[in-house]
C-alpha cells in the first residue's frame, strides 16, 4: 500500500484528533494562567503501544522526516522511553499519538465505582474543580479509539496480521526505514 493510498484511511482518527484538540484548546482559554504544559518539559513522555491506526499515522509522519532526525531517531531506540523525544522535543509532535494530547489535562475516570480527575500536579494550581465541559472522559475517548482503529484494520491488510498493539519503537517503521 502506497502512502496516498493510506492517507485517506486516517479520515476518521484524524477528525477524532481535531475534536481532542478543540476541547483541549477550550481547556487551554478556560484555564489560561493555570497550565504549566509547555515545548522543553518532557514530564509525560514516555515508551508506549499504539493501536495500528495511531502506529500507521506516526509512521506516516516518520518516514517524512529529514534523514539526520531519523539517525537520532534510531540512536535513541538504544536507550528507555520514547525514541521520538530528542533534546526534550517531539519530533513528530503534529502526528503525536492522542494519549500524548491529552496528558497533564484534567482526564475523568471511574475506577472501582469510584470516580477520579487526574492531571499533572504542575497544572492547575489552585483549581478546586472543574466545570464538566473542561473534563475529558477516558473511557468515551478510549472507545471511540478503539472503534476507528477497528474500521482501519478492516480497510488494509497485512501479512502477517497486525499486533493489537504496537510498540512505538516498531510503529514508526511500519511505512518504511
Ligand atoms: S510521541 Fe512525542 S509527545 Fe508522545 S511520548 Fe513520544 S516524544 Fe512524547
Amino acid at each position: 500500500m502506497t502512502l496516498d493510498q493510506i492517507k485517506p484511511l486516517f479520515k476518521d482518527y484524524q477528525a477524532l484528533v481535531k475534536r481532542v484538540d478543540g476541547h483541549i484548546a477550550g481547556i487551554q482559554n478556560t484555564f489560561p494562567d493555570k497550565i504549566a504544559c509547555k515545548k522543553g518539559c518532557d514530564r509525560c513522555c514516555r515508551f508506549l503501544t499504539l493501536f495500528p491506526v495511531e502506529a500507521f499515522s506516526l509512521s506516516h509522519g516518520y518516514v517524512r522526516l529529514p534523514d539526520d532526525i531519523k539517525v537520532k531517531i534510531r540512536l535513541n531506540l538504544e536507550k528507555a522511553g520514547c525514541p521520538l523525544l530528542i533534546e526534550r522535543e517531539c519530533v513528530l509532535y503534529p502526528f503525536r499519538p492522542i494519549i500524548c494530547r491529552t496528558h497533564g489535562y484534567p482526564l475523568y475516570m471511574e475506577k472501582k465505582g469510584q470516580r477520579l480527575v487526574d492531571f499533572c500536579p504542575d497544572n492547575f494550581k489552585g483549581v478546586s474543580s472543574f466545570p464538566k465541559e473542561t473534563l475529558l472522559h477516558l473511557d468515551q475517548l478510549n472507545t471511540l479509539l478503539a472503534g476507528i482503529n477497528r474500521q482501519f484494520i478492516g480497510s488494509i491488510e497485512t501479512d502477517p496480521p497486525l499486533l493489537d498493539r504496537i510498540p512505538i519503537s516498531e510503529a514508526i517503521f511500519i511505512l518504511g526505514p
